[in-house]
C-alpha cells in the first residue's frame, strides 16, 4: 500500500459549512461593491514574474522570499500571483481601460499564493476579495474604498474591528524622508536587529514593522513620514479624514503604518481584528499613484485594498446554514424502472424543481431515510404499481401515474 497523499503544507480543502460561509461572504462583497459601481474582474492565476518584481517591488518580503516562481518550460519566468493589485493594473493597461470613463472601478475574489511559514490565519494559498479604482487621485476615492471595506466587514460580522490610517506622501517627499530615516537608523545601528540593519539601504521603512525590542525602542523616536508631508499631500490626507468623519467611520491615525508593499503613495490603511491573535490584519490597502508607471504605462493614479477571506471568516460568527430545499427525491423499486426514474428526476429539474435521484442503491427503507436527511418534500418510488408518491411533511402516500408526479408535487397530493 502506498502512502496517502495529503494537501501541501499551508493549503486546505474548503468543505460543507465553510464552503457555504464563503459563498455568503462573496454575496455580501458582490452586493456592496457592485452597488457602488465596481465591476468584477478575473485575472490569470499566474503572471510574468517581472510584473510582481517591478510592480510590488524588489525590496519587499513578498518578492524577496515569498513568491512561487518557476520556468514555464519555454524559458519564461512565471509566478503564481501573490497579490491582486499589480495584475489588475496590468489588465487596465493591456485592455486600454484608460479610454473608459475614469476612474475604472473593479473588484475581484480569488486565490493568492505566498510561500510563508504557515500559522493560524496565515496560509500558502489564501483567498482575497479586493477592489481597485484606477484613474483618479480624488481623496473621495480613497474614503469611498475604505468605507466599502468597512461595510463588507460589518455585513459579514467580523468582530473587534479597528481601522488605522496614515499617509506616505508622494514619492518625492518619501525619498527625502527615506534619506532622513536612513541617517537616523545608521546613527542607532548598534541597537537594531540584524535584519533591519541589513535593509537600511533597501527598505528602511520596514523597521517600523519589527518585533525586535531594541529596534522598537529606536523606532519610537524615529522621524515620521506623516510629519514630512508636502502641502498637497497633507490636504489630500485631511480630506480623506474629513470624509470618513462625515460618515462616522472611526479610525486611528497610526504614524508607524507602512504596509509591506513598495507601491503605496499617500493614503495607506489597515483593518485589524483583535480576535485574530498574531496575524491580526484582516484587510488593507492604499493609494498607488506610481504603480502603473512602474509596469510600463503612463502616469495613472490608483487606489485599492485586499482583504483575506479566511481571516474574515475566522473572526465572524458562522452563518446559519440550512440545506437548500429539495422538492423531490426519486427512487426505483426494481432495476427496470431506473431509466424512467432517471428521466423523471431530470425532467423535474428542467421544470424548475430541485430533484435528486437515488444513486446509492438503497433499499426502500434506506431511501426514505436518505430523503429525510436531504430534506425532501416528496419521495417518488417507481415500481410495478406505478409510482408511490409520499408527502414527507404530512406522511400521506398514494400510488399515482408516473407522468402525474410533476403535477402532484406542484399542486399537492
Ligand atoms: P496584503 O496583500 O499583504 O496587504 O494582504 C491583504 C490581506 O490578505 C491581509 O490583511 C490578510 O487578511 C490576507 N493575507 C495576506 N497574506 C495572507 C496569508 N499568507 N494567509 C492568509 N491571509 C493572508
Amino acid at each position: 500500500l502506498s502512502d496517502r497523499i495529503k494537501t501541501p503544507r499551508g493549503t486546505s480543502d474548503v468543505l460543507g459549512d465553510d464552503a457555504l460561509a464563503r459563498e455568503q461572504l462573496e454575496r455580501h462583497a458582490k452586493r456592496i461593491l457592485e452597488r457602488a459601481g465596481y465591476a468584477r474582474i478575473e485575472t490569470p492565476t499566474f503572471e510574468s514574474t517581472a510584473l510582481f518584481a517591478r510592480g510590488v517591488g524588489e525590496s519587499t518580503d513578498v518578492v524577496q522570499k515569498e513568491m512561487y516562481t518557476f520556468d514555464d518550460g519555454g524559458g519564461n519566468s512565471i509566478t503564481l500571483r501573490p497579490e491582486g493589485t499589480a495584475p489588475v493594473c496590468r489588465a487596465y493597461l493591456e485592455n486600454g481601460m484608460h479610454k473608459l470613463p475614469q476612474p475604472v472601478k473593479l473588484w475581484y475574489l480569488g486565490a493568492f499564493f505566498r510561500s510563508e511559514r504557515p500559522q493560524h490565519g496565515r496560509y500558502r494559498q489564501f483567498w482575497q476579495v479586493g477592489a481597485e479604482a484606477i484613474g483618479s487621485d480624488d481623496p473621495a476615492v480613497d474614503a469611498e474604498l475604505i468605507v466599502l471595506l468597512a461595510e463588507i466587514l460589518e455585513a459579514i460580522g467580523v468582530q473587534q474591528v479597528r481601522l488605522v490610517l496614515s499617509s506616505l506622501g508622494t514619492p518625492d517627499a518619501r525619498a527625502g524622508y527615506k534619506a532622513e530615516l536612513q541617517a537616523y537608523l545608521r546613527a542607532h545601528e548598534h541597537d537594531l536587529s540584524a535584519d533591519v540593519r541589513d535593509r537600511i539601504d533597501l527598505n528602511p521603512l520596514r523597521a517600523f514593522d519589527a518585533d525586535h525590542p531594541g529596534t522598537k525602542r529606536v523606532m519610537e523616536a524615529a522621524p515620521r513620514m506623516l510629519d514630512r508631508l508636502g502641502d498637497e499631500d497633507r490636504e489630500h490626507f485631511e480630506t480623506v479624514r474629513r470624509l470618513l468623519d462625515g460618515v462616522g467611520l472611526a479610525y486611528e491615525v497610526d504614524t508607524t503604518l507602512v504596509r509591506g508593499l513598495d507601491y503605496y503613495t499617500r493614503t495607506v490603511f489597515e483593518f485589524t481584528s483583535d480576535a485574530l491573535g498574531a496575524q491580526s490584519g484582516v484587510g488593507g490597502g492604499g493609494r498607488y499613484d506610481g504603480l502603473i508607471e512602474q509596469i510600463g504605462g503612463p502616469h495613472t493614479p490608483g487606489m485599492g485594498w485586499a482583504a483575506g477571506v479566511e481571516r474574515m471568516l475566522l473572526t465572524s460568527p458562522s452563518p446559519p446554514t440550512a440545506p437548500p430545499p429539495l422538492d423531490l427525491y426519486v427512487a426505483y423499486a426494481k432495476p427496470e424502472y431506473k431509466d424512467t426514474a432517471f428521466r423523471l428526476a431530470a425532467d423535474a429539474r428542467r421544470a424548475g424543481h430541485s430533484a435528486q435521484l437515488e444513486l446509492g442503491g438503497r433499499s426502500v427503507k434506506g431511501t426514505f431515510k436518505q430523503a429525510d436527511r436531504a430534506g425532501a418534500r416528496y419521495v417518488a418510488i417507481l415500481g410495478d404499481e406505478g409510482t408511490a408518491l409520499r408527502d414527507m411533511e404530512s406522511g400521506e402516500q398514494r400510488d399515482v401515474e408516473t407522468d402525474t408526479v410533476m403535477h402532484h408535487i406542484t399542486h399537492g397530493l
